[in-house]
């Protein structure tokens, strides 16, 4: 260990709310402050928004819809029908496709997911610092933050507000000004990352539904020794324009077995490279796929796709039994129709609620955005309070796109009422939230339509 010498650090600005992150959670809860007329911030490490959606290269909108007793419906709207409208505008948006005959999910382009995004925010007056990465809090006292300091090409910088959105999807923020959390599940196991890649020059005619095709393809393949797959349950489906598929084939672990921690750098510089080593490997085999003989790698996205780290403990965690069984909750602010998507060692296990007995669907609680210890904090997305097997459904993006609208639609009510996020009135956020579209379950109808 070594001494680092204090030092003075400029104030960049100070804002009423600073959102940490510009993935789903952060988009949507950086909008939904900013609408409130709150002055407001957020702040990325890259140069674009996202989050795993551009910068991991998911390409792809789970849990925007749920089955509801047999009939799917798209329940994740507010912030997100801004955003999908803007992708579609753009071209960048298909039709949502079958999921394992039960699910829809929607893919993007990315390109135009992060033009779509810069121009939302942009609409809305959300300040953005983009290239500016996130490395400490200093505190007022043990429960409020009075700065986040970033590191940036310009040196170090303080960034004051009353209050602070965690999306980082990592709960830095919330770890560093002491928030209690919780790292895998009860052994420390984490879900595994991905390495996703897209190929072009895919013959679609010929490729017909290979998703369907490709896992016999696998076996066969492992069975007469010309490859060996680090997991089964292969995603290969096309985007936006036929010549072009998403590939979501990778599972990235450290030399134990174990998967890559997105919290540890040296297993991170590890699994990017590996992650890219299996996508060759994911690639040579789907070379000798009917209608990918010609493709090739178009992107490689600019890092490791990480699904789980820090969960940071709220008033509630939502759990997988909630999830299982579409659990209703008073203090509703959102809806999650995924279902527990389980990266496990060599597969993907995917538990649903009954259907088309259930509804389909659990409501998210509001305490899940309010941290433990901390009083000028939310957290939202993927880092909010759950339990490893809730997270493992609720971490997509149609859920932490409703989080993130809740988490800042609720700080701009704890400003205009100069309270803290935890002593808001719930009955006037979950009005609120209405009023601006979205659907948080309790007495409302479900909306109609994909
Ligand atoms: C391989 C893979 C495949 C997936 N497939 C799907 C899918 O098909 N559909 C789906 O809906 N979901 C999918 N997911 C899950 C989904 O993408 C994520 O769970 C979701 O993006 C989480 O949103 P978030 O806003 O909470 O966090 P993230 O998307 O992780 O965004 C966090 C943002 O914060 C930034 N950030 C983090 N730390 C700092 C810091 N210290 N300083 C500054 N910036 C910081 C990051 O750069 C990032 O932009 C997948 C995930 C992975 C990894």
């Amino acid at each position: 260990m070594i001494e680092e010498p204090a030092r003075r650090v400029p104030v960049y600005g100070e804002y009423e709310a600073v959102i940490l992150g510009g993935g789903p959670a952060g988009i949507a809860a950086a909008v939904a402050a900013a609408r409130a007329g709150r002055r407001t911030l957020l702040i990325e490490r890259y140069g674009f928004l996202g989050g795993m959606g551009t910068a991991a290269g998911v390409t792809n909108f789970c849990g925007l819809h749920a089955n509801v007793h047999g009939q799917m419906h798209r329940l994740v709207q507010g912030v997100a029908t801004e955003l999908l409208s803007r992708i579609d505008r753009l071209g960048g948006l298909n039709a949502p496709h079958l999921v394992l005959g039960k699910i829809f999910a929607q893919a993007y382009d990315t390109a135009a997911y992060k033009i779509a995004a810069d121009d939302l925010l942009g609409h809305h007056k959300v300040d953005i610092l983009f290239h500016a990465l996130g490395a400490g809090v200093v505190m007022q006292d043990d429960k409020r933050i009075s700065a986040l300091m970033v590191e940036t090409k310009a040196g170090r910088l303080a960034v004051l507000a009353n209050i602070f959105i965690d999306c980082s999807g990592d709960g830095d923020l919330a770890a560093w000004a002491g928030a209690p959390y919780e790292v895998g599940d009860d052994q420390g196991h984490l879900l595994y990352p991905s390495m996703m890649f897209r190929l072009n020059g895919v013959d679609r005619q010929k490729a017909g539904e290979a998703w369907r095709t490709i896992p016999a393809l696998m076996e066969k393949a492992e069975a007469a020794g010309r490859h060996k797959f680090p997991r089964k349950a292969a995603i290969v489906r096309p985007q936006r324009h036929d010549a072009e598929w998403r590939v979501n084939f990778t599972q990235v672990a450290r030399k134990d077995g174990a998967a890559v921690n997105g919290l540890a750098p040296d297993e991170m510089t590890r699994g990017e490279i590996d992650g890219r080593r299996q996508a060759i490997e994911a690639f040579e085999f789907l070379r000798t796929v009917p209608g990918f003989e010609n493709s090739y790698i178009v992107d490689l996205p600019p890092q490791l796709g990480i699904r789980e780290t820090r969960r940071v403990v709220g008033g509630c965690m939502l759990s997988g039994e909630d999830v299982l069984g579409c659990a209703s909750f008073e203090d509703s602010i959102g809806v999650n129709g995924w279902p527990i998507e389980a990266h496990v060692t060599g597969d993907v296990i995917f538990k649903f609620p009954p259907i088309p007995e259930s509804r389909g669907y659990n409501e998210l609680p509001y305490r899940m955005l309010v941290p433990e210890g901390v009083d000028n904090l939310l957290i939202a997305g993927r880092c909010a309070s759950m339990t490893h097997e809730g997270q493992s459904a609720a971490r997509v993006s149609g859920a932490c796109f409703a989080m993130g609208e809740a988490a800042g639609t609720a700080a701009a009510l704890a400003l205009s009422g100069n309270t803290t996020p935890r002593d808001i009135a719930v009955e006037k956020l979950q009005q609120g939230l209405k009023a601006q579209g979205a659907f948080i379950g309790r007495d409302q109808p479900v909306p109609v339509g994909i």
